[in-house]
């Protein structure tokens, strides 16, 4: 088996301002190549640490990634470093600084000399493109069949450059193949962790050439199911099978699968009925056109929204009633309503969705505690509400109702 050592550098991961979640990332990648994590070491943006680590690593695994430190500053010496333990000389490579130049020429700024340093590599390394940042990545083979990689620190640079080149040239480095495991995950919104766990008992007790593991995350149950056949086709015929009971069970709380969101769901279920929406917030602030908007392409679908946060917003833009506040309050089925009318009135859109609540730590009453939310969706011959009773602090209430506000519309466009 494969063997790989991680080395994460950075001052900041050490003064904890920054997680690593670079290791994470990668050591799950590895997994499913069949890459064996050995260990592991966070190192602060000091030579003789970095220098330290990287021989560690070498003494006992074949593989040796690093992350940050190849930035065009002083500080940024991860790549440097490696060349050395390596014994590899750097140059300049040509079309590497016409790349460079070209970066800052296309921002219209002068390029500061210094970032010449990301054009440097030795003859025998791949270059790991960077189609996000300045920093290019390095595959650099050693004689051994060993290979230290050095990718950049922003996860947003690295977790791509991963998955578009090093997991390939990994592949063919050390001719792995893809584990005959297959897993899928399934996503469900509405019933909780240990409700779901009830639910999917008896297929987990039954479980012998698959397992299921399950994952509770803002309003969301995750359930991974990982399939053992003999080979790939096997695990993909067990994975459709449990995928199907699952299904069978769950029913309309599952509403997707792998990297499917409720948003992402909810815009494939509009485009495709043809449906355009609309939406009126008050304790989610926005967040609920945020997360609509989230999906590339929204504008087909979504009109826009209100953000009616006091009661003189919910009357004046909504022609919410007078006396409905007065008599239910704001925070009420019969106010989040005429919230969702007055959206759908003042956009013409087929829909209209709008959310009301106690989002905390102040404001809540013994009859209306904080957590209490109201969501609707309305449309022609369609009028539904959803009251529900939210726990955690502000920033959670108002996730949960976003989401839960998305769930209902997902539910009525089914
Ligand atoms: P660097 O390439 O070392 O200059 O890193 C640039 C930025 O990437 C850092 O300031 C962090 O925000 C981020 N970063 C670096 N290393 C990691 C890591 N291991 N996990 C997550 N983020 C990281
Ligand atoms: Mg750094």
């Amino acid at each position: 088996m494969v063997k790989a050592y991680l080395i994460s550098t950075g001052t900041e991961l050490l003064l904890g301002t920054t997680l690593d979640t670079n290791s994470v990332f990668l050591s799950r990648k590895l997994a499913e190549i069949g890459v064996k994590v050995i260990g592991k070491s966070v190192v602060g943006d000091n030579p003789d640490s970095i220098a330290t680590a990287i021989r560690t690593g070498l003494a006992s695994a074949d593989l040796v990634i690093t992350t940050g430190g190849l930035g065009p500053t002083r500080d940024d010496l991860t790549k440097e470093i490696a060349c050395e333990v390596a014994g590899a000389e750097m140059k300049l490579i040509k079309e590497e600084e016409e790349r460079l130049r070209d970066y800052f020429r296309r921002r219209h700024r002068p390029m500061p000399e210094i970032n010449l340093k990301q054009a440097m590599f030795p003859e025998q390394a791949t270059v790991i493109p960077n189609s996000l940042g300045t920093a290019p990545g390095m595959f650099l083979p050693l004689d051994n069949n060993q290979v230290i990689i050095c990718l950049p620190g922003p996860p947003r640079e690295a977790e791509p450059m991963y998955e578009n080149y090093v997991k390939d040239l990994l592949i063919k480095t050390y001719q792995l193949t893809d584990s005959p495991s297959a897993s899928r995950i399934i996503r469900i919104f509405g019933p909780g962790e240990s409700q779901v766990e009830e639910m999917l008992q008896e297929i987990m007790d039954k479980a012998r050439n698959y397992n299921l593991a399950l994952l509770a995350s803002e309003g969301e149950i995750i359930v991974r199911v990982t399939a053992e056949g003999q080979n790939q086709n096997e695990s993909l015929d067990i994975l459709s099978k449990v995928t199907e009971q699952i299904n069978q069970i769950m029913g309309k709380s599952v509403f997707g699968y792998d990297d499917d969101t409720l948003s992402s769901v909810v815009a494939k279920l509009l485009c495709n009925r043809g449906r355009s929406v609309s939406v009126a917030e008050s304790c989610t602030g926005g967040l609920l056109g945020k997360m609509l908007t989230d999906i590339p392409g929204s504008s087909r679908y979504f009109w826009g929204g209100v953000l009616t946060y006091s009661n003189e917003a919910k009357q004046k833009l909504l022609g919410v009633k007078e006396e409905t506040l007065q008599k239910y309050g704001a925070v009420s089925r019969e106010t989040a309503l005429e919230m969702a009318w007055g959206v759908k009135r003042l956009s013409g859109t087929d829909l209209g969705v709008s959310i009301t609540g106690i989002a905390g730590p102040e404001g809540g009453s013994k009859e209306k505690p904080v957590g209490l939310v109201y969501m609707a969706v309305v449309g022609d011959n369609l009028e539904q509400v959803r009251e529900m009773h939210f726990v955690g602090n502000r920033a959670a209430i108002r996730t949960l109702s976003a989401k839960s506000a998305l769930d209902l519309l997902r539910l009525q466009l089914l």
